[in-house]
């Protein structure tokens, strides 16, 4: 079976800590989730070529998320991306990405490639290409829309990966289901009522998964470790793993 192969272009919580890059990550280098504000820089610093992308996986609208999709517009507009790209997200995604990106690039939607947008709606999986991926709807900041984690299969292989969320039934969902699980993980111990801490939540995270299956930490606060947690990982900026 093909390796799960995930590289990390950041893993930093909203607040950068100590200089962490905003959290997002490459499966296979084809796949992005989430286009954090420094996307298109990270991309270029691991040498991977933004118009290699298939698609790009949004789990919702913070802009430690969102913000670096105008970015990669601009370069696909200019640097000679011609076949179509896949943009992911919860419904309202195209109407705020179209803003946002027009405002701060005027005629940037003057393109020679395709955008196909697609809503991603809890329960309904949906493919990508050779991705599958089943969207859920996590407990976060009530005032978007809505916010989502996916359970992924790519070659045989499946992953899942929270979004930002507290813990709730469809995180442990995730985790019972997945191989390897990209947990956010906000905090050390401190209780912030949309996220997961390291010290209350990741265990129970932990313990739900599968024992031989990998547990990946990112969206990091200050002073995560893996806690002592068997098959438990801090992502590291730039790292890549495979499984
Ligand atoms: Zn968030």
């Amino acid at each position: 079976m093909p390796d799960i192969d995930l590289t990390f272009i950041g893993t930093g919580n909203a607040f950068a800590p100590g200089g962490l890059c905003w959290n997002g990550f490459l499966a296979s280098n084809r796949y992005l989730f989430e286009a954090p504000p420094q996307a298109l820089m990270s991309l270029n610093k691991l040498g991977i070529d933004a118009n290699e992308l298939e698609a790009v996986i949004l789990s919702h609208h913070h802009g430690d998320h969102f913000l670096g999709l105008p970015f990669l517009i601009l370069h696909w507009k200019y640097m000679g991306r011609t076949r179509p790209i896949r943009i992911v997200g919860p419904r309202g995604t195209r109407e705020l990405a179209e803003d946002i990106s027009a405002r701060v690039y005027p005629g940037i939607f003057d393109i020679h490639f395709e955008i196909e947008w697609v809503v991603a709606e809890p329960g309904r999986a949906f493919r990508l290409g050779g991705l599958e991926l089943e969207p859920v709807a996590v407990k976060h900041d009530t005032r978007l829309d809505v916010s989502l984690g996916y359970a992924a299969r790519l070659a045989g292989r499946r992953f899942a990966y929270t979004g930002d969320s507290a813990i709730c039934d469809a995180i442990l969902d995730l985790a019972r289901g997945a191989e390897v699980l990209v947990s956010e993980c906000a905090s050390r111990d401190t209780t912030i009522d949309i996220h997961m801490n390291l010290v209350d939540d990741i265990p129970r995270v932990r313990a739900a998964m599968h024992p031989d299956s990998h547990l990946l930490l990112t969206h990091l606060g200050p002073g995560v470790d893996t806690h002592g947690l068997a098959h438990t990982t801090v992502a590291t900026d730039y790292e890549r793993y495979r499984f």
